[in-house]
């Protein structure tokens, strides 16, 4: 019943207020975004296809499908938040069984077979990280709280997660110490989230699409890993934990992210519209007192116009309220 509206059945007569669930964070928001644009991209898998347990041998990550190592690369370097080059891409069970991966893979690096690593992030933090944490009560590593609170020597594990979840602040590690290990969980480091202001260049980086394009559903995450002997511990954990990654679910996401760059490299900050021909669209416009600028200014023909999208919302909204009236009169609407 995640986001949901639950309404108990009255025994009064009365409908009660309904309770509205916003403790998860289950990604629903963008349900009418792909009813609009996704009904074009369905997937269909043959029964044939996808029955071996590998993707590709040669890969460090072997489980990995090819397509979705390439789309996520594209879909990096059309965003432009994430370093991409000489790094391995290890793909999670969404983003959360990367963390264990990544906790795993770092804390055994550390030769103490005594002493389990700490792991710490400054609150307030992902509210999962304890949990996830010491759920299994590892002897490789435990959680220890606050990173901000943290005195005690040795190895430690910090969780940076930039912006951040709860309170959307763009985060730095807070101990620095050089015997310290950090993991970057970029989950919420796209542009629907907050400005992308560098590509980020992190030992272990991870990102997921369940906050990427909202198919949390599909459970897909990924890891960019600098350290080859990290990500080969990651993906021993994945191979033991979950002998791999559902394929499936893997082509879907290489499908959905692939329909994100195309929309990156298709964004535009102006419109070019085209009213029937030989309509003069820049007077039409002003007619409805709307300034465009003449496609004659661009050595055009003046049916064409451009249009600025630039301006504040208000002013773009009243635009498509007057558009709307005088669709019939002369636009041909491309
Ligand atoms: N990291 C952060 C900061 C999150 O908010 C979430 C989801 N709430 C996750 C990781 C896990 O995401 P998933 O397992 O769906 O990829």
């Amino acid at each position: 019943m995640c986001g949901k509206l639950q309404v108990p059945v009255s025994n009064n007569g009365h409908q009660p207020e309904p309770t509205i669930n916003l403790d998860h964070g289950d990604p629903t928001m963008y349900e009418s975004y792909w009813k609009e644009v996704g009904q074009d991209f369905s997937l269909t898998i043959p029964g044939f296809q996808s029955l071996s347990y590998f993707s590709n041998p040669k890969n460090l990550c072997w489980f990995l499908e090819p397509k979705l190592e390439d789309e996520i690369k594209n879909l990096h370097e059309n965003v432009g938040n994430a370093v991409t080059e000489n790094r391995h891409v290890v793909v999670g069970t969404g983003s959360s069984q990367l963390i264990l991966a990544a906790l795993f893979a770092l804390s055994n690096s550390v030769n103490d077979p005594i002493n389990p690593v700490s792991v710490v992030s400054a609150s307030p933090y992902y509210s999962s990280y304890p949990e996830m944490t010491n759920f299994l009560r590892s002897q490789l590593f435990e959680w220890s709280g606050d990173a901000r609170g943290f005195d005690k020597d040795g190895p430690y594990i910090e969780m940076v997660t930039s912006p951040n979840n709860p309170d959307g602040v763009i985060r730095q590690p807070v101990i620095n110490r050089p015997e310290g290990m950090v993991v970057h969980d970029l989950a919420y480091y796209w542009p629907q989230y907050t400005a992308i202001t560098s590509a980020a260049d992190h030992d272990v980086m991870l990102f997921t699409v369940s906050k990427c394009t909202g198919h949390a559903g599909s459970r897909i995450g990924w890891a960019l890993v600098k350290d080859e002997s990290i990500a080969r511990k990651m993906v021993k954990f994945i191979e033991i934990n979950t002998i791999g990654v559902s394929k499936e679910a893997q082509l879907r996401a290489a499908n959905i992210l692939e329909i994100i760059s195309l929309s990156c490299q298709s964004a535009h900050t102006f419109a070019w519209i085209k009213c029937k021909e030989g309509m003069d669209c820049e007077k039409l416009f002003r007619g409805h007192k709307i300034l465009t600028r003449s496609g004659r200014r661009f050595g055009c023909d003046p049916e064409y116009v451009r249009v600025s999208m630039l301006s504040r919302d208000e002013e773009f909204d009243l635009f498509l309220q007057r558009l709307s009236t005088i669709h019939g009169d002369g636009i041909n609407g491309n």
